[in-house]
């Protein structure tokens, strides 16, 4: 196995009593990668993490994670590799810092809890009772915990789910200083904003079968696609051109107007709309 290779999956499969979960997934994820898997509800995402994690068991195919079969991994393993879960977890009346502190000790190797609280923003409620934190906050501990042990590898099911706005940009940046700090991390998002963001590249999972990998700027032909220029026209209408040499039309725009285009807009497929489009070519 190549070692610039964090996963290497082929052929997965997983069904359940009722129901064929992952259906012949391939996937590779390059070391200091963040790879975005999308999909709608049931599509198998978090099936497939869980293989990955060591917390499921498969019915076929090969798997990789850091050079092991997670399936019959040593410990010293799973000390390389972070888990956020798609719960939160609940520590009732136990103080944020004691439960870093509690996790670190699990690790031979851990980080240094009170960094790792500053680094997940968590410095002022260090003496709070997890019970009192707000959701995005506890979301915060679950990822302070995820990344306690400094992994390799760090798997976050879908990470900012009932996050505010705000609260999700500063999500991103702590993501983005572990990339910096070396740290592969494979994230499932129902978030396109968010796989865009973050992702170096994002694959589209429905029924099982992977769709399509590429960076969110080529998606389904994303990069290549038409654009549609709007702007407003001097009678009041509304003037649209769909075309493939946008700043032509923009030039010409402006010569007619003499300099400013009201209103103007190129718009060319955003990674939702590209997104939606190859998952409803499914349905
Ligand atoms: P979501 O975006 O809703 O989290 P997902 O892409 O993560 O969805 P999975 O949770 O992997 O999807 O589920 C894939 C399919 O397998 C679904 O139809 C689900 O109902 C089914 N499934 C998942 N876990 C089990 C289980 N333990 N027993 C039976 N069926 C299951």
């Amino acid at each position: 196995m190549t070692s610039d290779l964090a996963i290497s999956v082929s052929g997965l499969r997983k069904s359940y009593p009722d129901k064929t979960a992952v259906d012949g997934l391939d996937l590779t994820v390059a070391r200091g990668e963040i790879f975005a898997l999308l999909g709608p509800n049931g599509a198998g995402k978090t099936t497939t993490v869980e293989i990955l994690e060591g917390f499921r068991t498969r019915d076929a195919g090969t798997v990789d994670v850091l050079g092991v079969d997670p399936a019959d991994a040593p410990l010293s393993w799973r000390t390389r590799v972070g888990v956020v879960l798609q719960g939160t977890g609940e520590f009732d009346e136990l103080k944020v810092g004691e439960v870093v502190r509690h996790f670190a000790r699990f690790y031979p190797e851990p980080a240094d809890p009170v960094s790792v609280i500053e680094q997940v923003g968590l410095a002022d409620k260090a003496d709070a009772r997890t019970h009192t934190l707000s959701g995005g906050q506890k979301r915060r501990l679950d990822v302070a915990l995820g990344i306690v042990n400094r992994p390799e590898l760090l798997f976050l099911d879908e990470p900012t789910t009932g996050f505010d706005p705000a609260a999700r940009r500063e999500f991103w940046e702590l993501i983005r200083g572990l990339r910096e700090s070396g740290t592969t991390i494979l994230l499932t998002t129902h978030y396109l904003e968010e796989a865009e963001e973050l992702a170096d590249r994002v694959g589209v999972i429905a029924a099982g079968r992977m769709l399509e990998v590429a960076t969110p700027a080529s998606l389904g032909g994303r990069n290549t696609a038409s654009a549609t220029v709007t702007w407003r026209a001097p009678d009041g209408s509304l003037g649209s051109e769909r075309t493939d040499s946008p700043t032509a039309v923009v030039q010409r725009l402006s010569a007619e107007f003499g300099g400013e285009v009201p209103e103007l807009v190129v718009h060319r497929p955003t990674l939702e709309d590209v997104y939606l489009k190859m998952i409803g070519a499914q349905s």
